[in-house]
């Protein structure tokens, strides 16, 4: 290995540390915005009784949990449709989305 060989690895390796650092830097900022995206979609409660909403919905497949002794949901991030006469069926959509084909979910009743 000459000199002028451990220079220009020099360069490539200050190269990439500057690369490093800026997708370090990068991804330092875009990390709150993401987390802020996904806290909004995270906990969102319903009252039971809403309606035309995935979360209230028979055919949403996302993941949630009723509450206060009945009278709420809880639901976190997106889920499936399984509803094939909706146009959003087998697609994620969220909790706070809805079709005209909703039908409430039979576990709010019982
Ligand atoms: S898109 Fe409509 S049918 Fe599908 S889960 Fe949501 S409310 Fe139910």
């Amino acid at each position: 290995m000459t000199e002028g060989s451990n220079k220009s690895e020099g360069i490539f390796l200050g190269s990439n540390r500057r690369g490093a650092l800026r997708a370090t830097l990068g991804l330092a900022v875009a990390a709150p915005a993401m987390l802020i995206a996904a806290r909004a979609v995270q906990g969102a409660e319903f009252s039971a009784g809403t309606e035309g909403k995935c979360a209230t919905c028979r055919y949403w497949g996302g993941k949630r949990r009723i509450g206060q002794g009945g009278g709420t949901v809880s639901a976190d991030g997106t889920g499936w449709c399984n509803n094939p006469a909706s146009p959003a069926y087998q697609k994620e959509t969220r909790p706070d989305q809805g079709a005209p084909v909703w039908t409430r979910w039979e576990a709010l009743d019982g």
